[in-house]
């Protein structure tokens, strides 16, 4: 059992139920939990002072690593991508699907491996995916190379087996070469879940079921979802109310809006959380909370796609709980957990007044907020017994000069670089001296840009340049 000392910490936030914060205090990891945080440490270590790293800490603030609760890790290999750079959701949506339906297994992993390796670089500790896409042909446990991608890293991983199975013949968004039979679907769902998913405390993988959007799965499968997931006792994740064509596909196929689709196949409650959830109406936030059903906003990926604003503050108000997602990165274009703690701090904001989201709020949308969509009490907090998810990151750099007043404060003002120093997931180091432990970095950098330009060609042949228009500079007569 390793056991850890973080001394001195330049400042410490729990975001335990007190939102209690250090100044010039230890904290005391023990094996995967914490043992001590605060003056405990000191009668903790009078008990029993063995310990076997000391971590000098006077630079560091420490937090709770967060949590993210909405991506698809293959969607890092097409960043950036000129044909999608300004498009709607749906123009983004079916002309990416040309570049991800060649993706193979070893795409696959090594897109979680930047995905989720990104993530516990900004301080991330936890995260969720949302692989949904599996092209014809490809083999039938494809979406367990995002599992063992996160193993690989000691990211602590909650995939969601997505699914798409409405395809353009049968009134869907995808092509029909994306998307799998409904029986092989509920299979494979069974399959992940006997074979991967832990429900016990300070789990390292939970498996959710996630069919991908009222517009890519028929009602069938959408509602025999839903009653897999609770013979199981695994949670439901989709995309909902992001866009106003969204709305009216719904009102136009099943004469419903997005939400009272879902509450039709019993598609909400506490074990269900819904991405994006921007075009909600006032009623509609109002059965949300009354719900318990939860929301991922994603406000980076909301302002790329010029999708909306997530009304956060009236979420909340309203009961439903709330956390924060990088989404994908052909979305975002980044998995950097500290900015989208920082932009839900701006947007919302932008939305409601300066004084409606403190920069607290946005750390503990991005812990706490996150952990209650997972179903997790052992996560996105600093307390004994918890998991020792322990983010450090070093405030003596030039972007946070002159801002040290209030230096929890400052990571979410400042943050520019947004690497943390040093991670721990379930007490294990996972990135020491802002360098991935037991990646190489740049290995992987090259290996992914090689897999990427191969996607894009095998697409390009496939579908035609012209229809695709990739690696044309375009550029809008002025
Ligand atoms: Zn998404």
């Amino acid at each position: 059992m390793a056991r850890i000392h973080l001394k001195s910490c330049l400042a410490i936030a729990t975001m335990d139920d007190q939102g209690t914060e250090w100044r010039s205090e230890d904290l005391l990891i023990a094996d995967r939990v914490i043992e001590a945080v605060g003056p405990a440490v000191q009668a903790a270590l009078a008990q029993n002072p063995a310990v076997d790293e000391v971590i000098d800490a006077r630079r560091f603030v420490v937090l709770p690593g967060f949590v993210n609760t909405h991506h698809h890790l293959i969607q890092t290999l097409t960043r950036a991508v000129p044909a999608a750079q300004d498009a709607k959701l749906f123009d983004w949506l079916v002309t990416l699907y040309r570049v991800w339906r060649e993706m193979t297994p070893e795409a696959l992993h090594v897109g979680a491996l930047v995905g989720l390796g990104e993530l516990l670089l900004t301080g991330c500790t936890s995260s969720s995916d949302h692989s949904y896409l599996v092209p014809a042909g490809a083999p039938e446990d494809l979406l367990d190379e995002t599992i063992r991608a996160g193993q690989s890293l000691g990211i602590r991983f909650h995939p969601t087996r997505g699914s798409m199975s409405l395809g353009v013949s049968r009134g869907g968004l995808p092509s029909d070469d994306c998307v799998q039979d409904e029986d092989v679907i509920l299979r494979d769902c069974e399959r992940m879940i006997a074979r991967w998913h832990d429900p016990g405390p300070l789990s390292m993988c939970r498996v959710g079921l996630g069919p991908c959007a009222p517009f890519t799965v028929s009602e069938a499968l959408m509602r025999d979802t839903a009653v897999l997931a609770r013979q199981r006792g695994v949670r439901l994740h989709t995309h909902l109310a992001e866009t106003l064509d969204e709305d009216a596909y719904c009102l136009g196929r099943y004469g419903r809006r997005p939400l009272a689709f879902m509450e039709s196949l019993d598609w909400v409650g506490p074990d269900v959380w819904f991405a994006h959830g921007i075009h909600f109406d006032d009623a509609e936030v109002e059965r949300l909370g009354r719900s318990g059903s939860g929301v991922t906003h994603c406000p980076t990926s909301n302002l790329r796609l010029g999708s909306g604003t997530c009304r956060v503050v009236d979420l909340r108000a309203a009961g439903v709980p709330v956390g924060l997602g990088v989404d994908g990165s052909a979305s975002n274009d980044s998995s950097n957990m500290l900015r989208e703690v920082q932009l839900s701090m701006l947007v919302q904001r932008g939305r409601y007044g300066v004084d409606r989201m403190p920069a607290r709020e946005a750390l503990w949308l991005g812990t706490r907020g996150g952990a209650a969509l997972l179903g997790r009490d052992d996560i996105g907090q600093l307390a004994p017994g918890k998991a020792a998810d322990v983010v450090l990151f070093d405030v003596e750099e030039i972007g946070f000069a002159g801002a040290l007043h209030d230096p929890i404060a400052a990571l979410v003002f400042c943050g520019t670089s947004g690497r943390v120093h040093t991670s721990f997931v379930n007490g294990r180091a996972v990135v020491r001296e802002r360098r991935l432990v037991g990646t190489d970095e740049t290995e992987l950098f090259h290996r992914a840009t090689r897999i990427a330009s191969g996607m894009v060609e095998r697409a390009k042949a496939r579908s035609g340049l012209d229809a695709l228009d990739f690696g044309a500079t375009r550029r809008k007569a002025q």
